[in-house]
């Protein structure tokens, strides 16, 4: 039976988009990060930012302030990630980062260097524009754009808890041990097999980065073998 796929965003998700760009505004502005106020709204308008501000915070943001790269992950994320991966959830990343005109290889790279450095599991990441549907068998979204346009399609989509979301309706999560819950649920409900948990010795967020390279070029246990020219 084909895979359970289940769509992951990851701003407002799995990664605290918010307090990166708290910390860019802040600076940009040389306030203190607690002048600014807690964000309500989906396009910071407690901020004084009208589009343009926005758009060019944003572009700071990724190309000096790398926050693609240095913010913080949401709790339990990679921890629920990888139960999940191993209950047999074919993980898809999806996420709207190629926003900034000009600065892709910066927001890709960033992208991809934090999720190994956040140990956070996945089989497909996708950059795309307005999300559509990418055949996922349920979604977890926290944007209200998207949770509504994906439950037109007919799909399941449970909402990430954060204050600019609140008027949606449920199925919705405070956290990520609701979002494994729902997520073994709705696999369940679809009559996949959850998938017993393989005994081993380290855990799982550990798993990655026993398997990639450091950065100072220490210890290198990767043991795929390097990409053949002829195959591309
Ligand atoms: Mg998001």
């Amino acid at each position: 039976m084909a895979d359970f796929v289940l769509g992951v965003d990851l701003d407002g998700v799995c990664a605290d988009h918010a307090s990166a760009f708290r910390r860019v505004v802040a600076g940009e502005r040389g306030i203190d990060e607690t002048d600014l106020a807690p964000q309500q709204t989906w396009d910071f308008t407690e901020w004084g930012l009208d589009r343009a501000d926005f758009e060019r915070l944003h572009r700071a943001g990724v190309l000096e302030h790398h926050m693609f790269r240095t913010m913080p992950a949401v709790p339990g994320a990679a921890e629920a990630l990888w139960r999940l991966s191993d209950a047999g959830v074919w993980i898809r990343l999806i996420t709207h980062r190629l926003y900034t005109n000009w600065g892709h290889a910066v927001a890709v790279a960033d992208t991809v260097a934090w999720l190994d450095e956040h140990a956070i599991p996945y089989r497909d990441l996708c950059f795309l524009g307005d999300k559509p549907q990418v055949e996922a068998d349920a979604y977890v979204d926290d944007a209200p754009h998207n949770v509504v346009s994906l439950r037109a399609t007919g799909s399941p989509v449970l909402v990430f808890d954060q204050p600019y979301n609140a008027e949606l309706d449920g199925p919705r999560a405070a956290g990520w041990a609701e979002v494994e819950e729902w997520v073994l649920d709705r696999m369940a409900a679809a009559g996949r097999a959850v998938q017993a948990p393989m005994p081993l010795p380290e855990a799982a967020t550990q798993r990655l980065r026993a398997h990639l390279t450091t950065e100072a070029g220490g210890a290198h246990t990767a043991t795929a073998a390097p990409p053949d020219a002829a195959d591309r």
